[in-house]
């Protein structure tokens, strides 16, 4: 009487897996001979193709466990245990626990694994090699990343969607080919943002035209939102100018698949990989105008970004440049013109502007160092929040009654809970000194640092954004160039005085 079976076989497109049994056919093979030598009758198979082994997110898995746990299949086998899977705590709690309790028996052939003769007391030695396969994983993902690295540079392009503006060529699957619909609209960015416009203008633009942005496109969706962010990425990717650039995101972990923002400097980039949409010119020109300083950009802040707004709308006004000047432009009117005016001011005048008008209020107010000992309690970053060290005790306590808690139940011995209280109750000390010190002295920035920053200042020959940050609360920009600033500390005539028109 030959016991009934099912196979479950599997094949990584990525991790490589080759040898003797690693083809889905192989396997078949393999483990059809077995059960026929062994008084297996093979009743069911089940497949996946093209999937990895980290998670257990498979079609075909998936339909095998729907067949075990409505008890159709009691018994299934594959050629080894890697078969099942290479998350190692996932794969444990199917063959220890899931299994068990379902009282599958599951059996990998090469391993000579059997759920039915596999000790219960202890872990059985062939379940060690799971570990050995989530080491192998990762190892294996660092051998496919070199391999992949090597094809980037030698300019093959590995990914699954070619970027927007280009196709896969149909001739050779590493190969990209301008789009004829997308690519245009690449192009129009390019020359717009080089005449002058805005990024959100840009986006207005596209979207009013009903050109749906690239994540729309590849959804099938007529038109959606231009972000600025997408703009931002057309703009500075060196594809576009005939460069192939690859590994610009990154997977954060082999087991679970989510991406990241790679930084530029470790971009893959491969010259003339194909036919550019705009010229190197163009690209270094845009690459000047986005990077410039005074172009809003995110690393090197402007000293008056983020202080600068619209005396109409109450919105930021943001740095763009126009020709050789740059200006401060309502970010409403950027957004839609029909909804403001620019308000638009030149930024080096602005720069003076308040310099000139800081530089003597400043030098009323008082010596540098009563200043500094004015700004001294507005500026203490570094001071501890109460509430976040409550937060930190409240753990440690929970941490306390947990280990308390294991060592009754004699999950950990007493040499283990004595050193785990005893390192607790240090830490408890310590968070309650700093607790204790940080209500009496603050430990902000020491008040020779701010007299420094302060004459500094007052010379005026940098504007300094942090300190700017602390002593105006807000620069409005009207039309015809009337400014207000708005003072963050009560002005040399008294506490009423806390802005100034000119
Ligand atoms: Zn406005």
């Amino acid at each position: 009487m030959s016991e009934p079976i099912a196979l479950y076989l599997r094949l990584s497109a990525a991790d490589g897996e080759g040898g003797e049994s690693g083809s889905i056919a192989n396997q078949r093979a393999f483990l059809h001979r077995w059960a026929a030598e062994n008084g297996y009758r093979v009743v069911a198979e089940f497949q996946d193709d093209g999937y990895t082994g980290t998670d257990f997110d498979r079609p075909g898995f998936q339909r095998l466990m729907a067949q075990l746990q409505s008890g159709r299949i009691r018994c299934f086998a594959t050629t080894d245990l890697s078969r099942l899977g290479r998350n190692c705590g996932q794969a444990l709690t199917l063959v220890e626990e899931t299994f068990q309790r379902l009282g599958v028996r599951y059996i990998a052939v090469n391993d000579g694994y059997d759920t039915q003769t596999a000790s219960r007391e202890s872990l059985d030695p062939s379940v060690f090699k799971f570990l050995l396969n989530e080491l192998y994983a990762k190892d294996c993902s660092a051998k496919v990343l070199r391999a992949k690295r090597t094809l980037q540079r030698e300019g093959k392009f590995l990914g699954g969607q070619a970027p927007y503006g280009y196709r896969i060529d149909p001739a050779d699957k590493y190969h990209l080919l301008p789009e004829e619909d997308t690519a245009p609209v690449v192009q129009r960015i390019y020359r717009l943002f080089l005449a002058g416009e805005t990024l959100g203008r840009i986006a207005r633009r596209l979207e009013d035209e009903g050109i749906p942005p690239p994540a729309a496109r590849r959804a099938g969706r007529e038109g959606g939102r231009w972000s600025t962010a997408t703009l931002r990425r057309i703009l500075t990717l060196p594809t576009y100018r005939g460069a192939l650039t690859q590994h610009v995101t990154e997977m954060t972990s082999y087991k679970v698949h989510t991406r990241r923002a790679v930084p530029p400097e470790q971009w893959v980039v491969c010259e003339n990989a194909h036919p550019p949409l705009v010229s190197g010119e163009e690209f270094r020109q845009v690459q000047n105008l986005l990077g410039s300083r005074r172009y809003a950009g995110q690393k090197a802040e402007h000293p008056l970004s983020g202080l600068v707004f619209c005396a109409g709308c109450g919105a930021r006004m943001y740095p763009h440049r126009v020709g050789r000047y740059c200006y401060f432009i309502c970010g409403t009117y950027a957004r839609d013109p029909a909804r403001c005016t620019a308000h638009r001011l030149r930024e080096d005048l602005l720069e003076q502007l308040v310099a000139g008008q800081l530089r003597p209020l400043l030098q009323a107010a008082a010596d540098p160092a009563r200043l500094a000992a004015c700004l001294q309690h507005q500026l203490c970053p570094d001071r501890p929040d109460p509430a976040r060290l409550q937060a930190r005790l409240d753990r440690l306590e929970a941490q306390r009654r947990q280990a308390y808690a294991d060592r009754l139940e004699g999950l950990i011995g007493a040499g283990e809970y004595a050193a785990a209280a005893a390192r607790l109750q240090r830490k408890e000390e310590e968070l309650r000194r700093r607790w204790q010190t940080a209500g009496q002295a603050p430990s902000g920035p020491s008040l020779d640092w701010l007299t420094r920053r302060v004459e500094c200042l007052l010379a005026l020959e940098q504007p300094d954004r942090p300190l700017l940050g602390q002593l105006l609360r807000g620069i409005f920009v009207g039309e015809n160039g009337r400014v207000e600033l708005r003072l963050a500390f009560s002005g040399p005539k008294g506490e009423t005085e806390n802005s100034i028109t000119f």
